[in-house]
């Protein structure tokens, strides 16, 4: 139903609802996720950068305390003076007591011969076990006695020691005339620097310290790397170590999975790695996401459930408006029902259009009304008018033009017409037929208009008798008329039939072709009784054999042949 798909304004609310209040949440919750990410990055950087400082500061202040240690010790003037076992001995157990760091302190001489060492036992108890051991080869050694000052050397292998990875601190001790007494050494164990790390670092975070030859001195267990190995080694702090010195920047296999990396770097070369917690470019984003998607499924559903009972209710008052419109006639009256005037003012404009439709409709039947009245009676007039032209027109197409009285045609109708009134009410019709004389010899004689102006007298004679006495005058055909009578008594019909043969006579038309000098008209006429069972025809033949009879007789005069007398007539013959 396509209707349906373009109308529902349901499904306009969810496109308004999605547009103006779903969208611009995931839009906001989008632009919130991704405002949250900047800060989390700034704070994870300030983080990092704090991490980074604490262990450099740490490193520094390990490094620092532990040289000046030894550098004090080298400088004591007792030393200076005596360097000897019995000098020595008493002041390595006190800078080892001083500084547990220390796993053993000892001096040697400037040749590299270990004289002395504390602790005088190994860790298994085994007395002198430096005894015979140079350190002459010695990295921090030779610095130290180059440099002529205390020396922390990277970190290195230890030799026999059994104590795995070490650093030493060495500082050569002079006499006052210069001359070189030996070197006071003291090894650390970069385990401690480990813990310190440990306890500076948290769980997620990475630290590495790499000593000035890029070696790991110390390093979270999460690299997966071992002391003294190469920094390199580890993937993620040749990436760092691939940066500028002192700056931060993204490390990882990836662009979307990278760790946030820094490189500090102590003046002496020592350096201090830190990795930032793994993340990848979306960990800020993931769960604000999925938390809008969490609120917005919801809603959505909620939206979806309650969106055709919202649109019912929204939707009652037009249902309203629809059913008093189906109800609203609006050639009843202008005047709109009152409860389309409660309706919303959003729908208002509907029943304000509604208003002035059904003004301009009424407007309208009005105008329609006064046309119809006006066509009515023009109709009327036109009829009226018809039916006058009509009767002239039956007149005229009943009517002789010559003589102007009924012609045969109009005769036919009148007679039928008063021999069914005859019948009806059972009275006695008489039948006059008149006929003028010698006529043929008048046009002979006179000519054709002479003979019209004759008919045209004749007629008039007629008339002037039997027009308001005869129920029908007519000319039934060239100088031949008729004239029926109802009720008709026999005396009087004889009596009429000779005023009109006088009126005739009395005229005195000349007519020099007739015996009688004059125009003279022969009538036959006949009266029966209109019974059930009598005919027209039967009177009007027996008024026809009366004229016939009055031409035999010697013409100008009347003749009357009863119906009795016809049948007579017919029997005989
Ligand atoms: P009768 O005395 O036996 O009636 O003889 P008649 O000559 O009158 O009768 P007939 O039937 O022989 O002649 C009738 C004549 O009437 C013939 C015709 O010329 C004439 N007539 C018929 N109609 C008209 C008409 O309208 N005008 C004129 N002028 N003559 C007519
Ligand atoms: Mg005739
Ligand atoms: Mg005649």
């Amino acid at each position: 139903m396509p209707h349906r798909r373009q109308g529902s304004l349901a499904r306009r609310a969810a496109q308004v609802l999605l547009a103006f209040a779903l969208l611009p949440a995931l839009l906001l919750g989008l632009a919130l996720s991704a405002w949250y990410e900047h800060v989390d990055q700034q704070h994870a950087a300030a983080m990092l950068s704090d991490m980074a400082d604490g262990a450099e500061l740490a490193l520094r202040s390990y490094l620092a305390r532990h040289r000046d240690a030894v550098a004090v010790l080298a400088a004591d003037p007792v030393l200076r003076g005596q360097f000897d076992t019995a000098t020595l001995q008493p002041r390595l157990r006190l800078l080892r007591y001083m500084y547990p760091g220390f796993l053993t302190a000892f001096a040697a001489a400037p040749d590299g011969r270990v004289l002395t060492a504390e602790p005088a036992l190994d860790a298994s108890g085994k007395p002198d076990y430096w005894r015979g051991v140079s350190v002459g080869d010695r990295e921090y050694f030779r610095q130290a006695l180059r440099g002529g000052r205390a020396y922390v050397s990277g970190i290195f292998q230890s030799r026999g020691y059994e104590q795995g990875m070490l650093i030493a601190v060495a500082a050569p001790v002079y006499a006052a005339d210069g001359r070189l007494q030996g070197v006071i050494g003291a090894v650390l164990d970069p385990g401690q620097l480990q813990a310190d790390l440990g306890r500076l670092a948290g769980p997620s975070d990475t630290l590495a310290l790499i000593d000035p030859a890029g070696r790991i001195v110390a390093a979270s267990p999460s690299l997966g790397v071992r002391r003294g190995q190469p920094a390199p080694a580890s993937p993620l702090l040749r990436g760092i170590l691939a940066m500028a010195p002192d700056h931060a920047g993204d490390v990882g296999p990836a662009w979307w999975w990278t760790q946030r990396g820094l490189r500090e770097t102590l003046p002496d070369g020592w350096q201090v790695l830190t990795l930032g917690p793994r993340q990848f470019f979306a960990h800020a984003w993931l769960p604000s996401l999925g938390l809008l998607v969490l609120l917005l499924v919801p809603v959505t559903l909620l939206v979806r459930l309650a969106l055709p009972r919202a649109t019912r209710r929204l939707m009652r008052p037009v249902r309203v408006l629809a059913d008093e419109l189906a109800r609203f006639d609006p050639g009843g009256g202008a005047e709109l029902p009152a409860s389309l005037r409660q309706v919303p003012y959003e729908l208002r404009p509907i029943v304000d259009a509604l208003e002035a439709h059904a003004a301009l409709i009424q407007a309208l039947l009005a105008q329609r009304e006064d046309v119809l009245a006006e066509r009515e009676h023009e109709i009327e007039q036109r009829t009226r008018e018809l039916r006058r032209a009509v009767a002239a027109l039956n007149e005229t197409a009943r009517t002789d033009g010559l003589t102007g009285l009924t012609n045969y045609r109009g005769w036919r109708e009148q007679a039928e017409n008063l021999w069914h009134e005859a019948q009806e009410s059972g009275r006695e019709i008489a039948a006059l037929t008149c006929d003028i004389d010698h006529f043929k010899a008048y046009n002979d004689h006179y000519g054709h208009p002479a003979g019209d102006a004759c008919l045209r007298r004749v007629a008039g004679a007629l008339r002037q008798v039997l027009d308001s006495r005869a129920r029908v005058l007519a000319r039934s055909g060239g100088e031949e008329f008729i004239a029926l009578l109802l009720p008709a008594q026999r005396r009087r019909v004889e009596a009429l039939a000779e005023s009109v043969r006088s009126a005739v006579a009395v005229m005195a038309l000349e007519h020099a072709a007739s015996p009688h000098g004059q125009v003279t008209l022969s009538l036959g006429f006949s009266v029966m009784l209109a019974t059930p069972e009598a005919r027209l025809d039967v009177l009007l033949r027996a008024a026809d054999l009366a004229l016939y009879r009055a031409k035999r007789n010697g013409r100008n005069q009347v003749c009357e042949l009863s119906v009795s007398a016809l049948q007579k007539l017919r029997v005989e013959e």
